[in-house]
């Protein structure tokens, strides 16, 4: 039996089923999460459906999380989407279900749950659920809705089809989802829309990243900027691609000060750097890795090391 056919058979044999994101979700996050309540929803009404976790400033038009006591995940199914590592689950409570099943596209950093699915050569874990129903429309359905959640999750996880990870099969599953009603103009103008505070703050980020004479471009950013801005933090976190058209710089990083954790969010159009970001405790994809630093310390040794890989590059294609 493939893993997809064991998928349905577990999502079939569970009245509860809850669906968790990782923590700060983003758009592929929620809108597998939303999609995939959609589908179940939709081809089994009768199943109670959670989507539960962190709240997406960024998409909030694809739903809400659920909130639903301790109780309810006691011999329920957990579908865990779009996280690589376990502690990064946005809702723990996964722990108290009485199977887990694990959809994601990341390269996987720790191993987690009953049952995997994990194609990392898929550039959205959207497409991977589309993908999932698309093969069985004989069984399962899925309304407009559940497509615009969907899509919404392919768009923002390759760039808007602009990342190298976009294969053919993307545009297949975004043209079946227009199919299904949703409205491509409608999504990019929710996802354009900027306040007057983040256009200042990009001016910031502009004025103040730094660059290493290795190719390495980056920018901190602290609280007192953010609070400066009046902005949130995930607008602020969001602005990481402002340096990725720098010649010479194929590596780039916004590295941000959080109340609890100091986060980097890396990036690259060359080499290959989720192995810098599991260095620092992180993960993610080959062209888009997470991580921390434990201390500002630590600040020196990163930017050190990640001008090593933009420089091993930088010589490689000379
Ligand atoms: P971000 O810059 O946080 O958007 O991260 C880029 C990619 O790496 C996303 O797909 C994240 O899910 C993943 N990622 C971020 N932080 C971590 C982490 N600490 N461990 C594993 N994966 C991560």
């Amino acid at each position: 039996m493939s893993i997809v056919t064991e998928i349905l058979k577990k999502i079939k044999e569970y009245d509860v089923i809850t669906i968790h994101g990782h923590i700060r979700p983003d758009g592929d996050c929620y809108g597998c999460q939303f999609g995939l309540k959609n589908i179940i929803k939709t081809s089994f009404p009768e199943k109670e459906v959670y989507v539960v976790g962190e709240v997406c400033n960024y998409v909030t038009w694809l739903g809400e999380p659920d909130v639903i006591d301790d109780e309810k995940f006691k011999g329920a199914l957990s579908i865990c989407v779009d996280c690589a590592n376990e502690e990064r689950l946005s809702d723990q409570r996964f722990k108290l279900a009485d199977y887990v099943i694990k959809i994601d596209h990341h390269i996987p950093v720790t191993q987690y749950g009953n049952m995997q699915y994990v194609l990392e050569e898929k550039p959205a874990c959207a497409q991977i659920i589309f993908e999932i129903y698309d093969e069985h429309k004989d069984e399962l359905k899925i309304t407009r809705e559940g497509a615009i959640a969907l899509y919404t999750g392919i768009l923002t996880d390759t760039g808007r089809f602009r990342y190298d990870s976009v294969e053919p099969a993307t545009f297949i599953a975004a043209a079946k989802l227009l199919a299904l009603g949703v409205d491509i103009v409608d999504i990019d103008n929710k996802l354009s829309v900027e306040s007057l505070d983040v256009l200042k703050y990009k001016g910031y980020i502009l004025s103040n990243f730094c660059m290493t004479p290795e190719g390495f471009a980056y920018v901190v950013v602290k609280q007192d900027v953010i609070n400066s801005y009046g902005i949130s933090m995930e607008d602020a976190a969001n602005q990481v691609n402002l340096l990725s058209t720098i010649p010479g710089y194929p590596v780039w990083a916004l590295i941000i000060e959080y109340p609890a954790e100091i986060r980097i969010r890396l990036r690259s159009r060359g080499p290959n750097v989720d192995t810098l970001a599991n260095q620092y405790g992180g993960g993610g994809h080959a062209k888009a890795a997470g991580a921390k630093l434990e201390s500002w310390d630590q600040l020196d040794t990163f930017i050190k090391d990640a001008s090593l890989v933009a420089k091993e590059y930088n010589e490689a294609i000379k």
